[in-house]
């Protein structure tokens, strides 16, 4: 399975993903690749613990 794949999976599961979560660390361009592909996604920050950094998390809108 691609990354791209492995994260809309997760997200279709309605799990938040981040890049410490899925250790993809240009997540941001699948994200926004996903988006070109008419799905709706909401970025929030992300409180995984994985890193002191502040950075988002991404979970899929089902509500359109
Ligand atoms: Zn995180």
């Amino acid at each position: 399975m691609n990354r791209i794949d492995y994260v809309k999976n997760l997200l279709d599961k309605d799990v938040a993903v981040c890049k410490h979560t899925t250790d993809i660390y240009d997540l941001r361009k699948i994200i926004a690749f996903l988006k070109s592909e008419n799905n709706v996604i909401y970025s929030e920050n992300c409180e995984c613990g994985l890193s002191n950094r502040k950075h988002k998390s991404y979970v899929k809108d089902w509500a359109i």
